[in-house]
């Protein structure tokens, strides 16, 4: 990433997490940062594993706090998976997501979002639609045979 970008990314975080009543750390522009790197929608013990070798001593529990505060901030998304772990995403906009029942891998989905379901159809049968998720399972190429 360069320093431009991992700038911008930091001070979105600050102005999100300040906005909404929590507090902007190194540790968690560290944590943030990583989750806008990558595209694998890591656990967060994936997360404290990864940030640890910048930050050695950073604590899994301070993961956990910095992943709610940009969940609550609204920052970041958790999306969470019948009883397995929780696994966070650092986009926030609205796209499909596909599932690996094997090894619990979750990627984007590079795919139009049906805008007449949030927008339209949903509501006007009186349904108050806050989020737009789809899942698309099956296993990933590494699972699959
Ligand atoms: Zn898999
Ligand atoms: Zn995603």
């Amino acid at each position: 990433m360069d320093p431009a970008s991992k700038a911008a990314i930091e001070e979105e975080l600050r102005a999100a997490l300040e906005a909404s009543g929590h507090r902007f750390t190194a540790q968690r522009a560290a944590v943030y940062s990583y989750l806008r790197r990558v595209e694998s929608h890591p656990t967060a013990d994936e997360i404290f594993t990864n940030v640890r070798d910048d930050i050695p001593d950073i604590s899994l529990a301070t993961v956990y706090k910095a992943l709610e505060a940009f969940v609550s901030a609204g920052a970041a998304r958790k999306l969470q998976f019948g009883d397995g772990p929780a696994r966070y995403d650092g986009r926030t906009d609205d796209h499909h997501h596909m599932r690996c029942l094997a090894c619990g891998g979750v990627h984007d989905v590079e795919a139009e979002v049906d805008h007449r379901l949030k927008g339209g159809l949903l509501s006007r049968n009186g349904f108050e639609v806050i989020g737009y998720r789809l899942e698309l399972l099956g296993y990933c190429p590494a699972c699959k045979n």
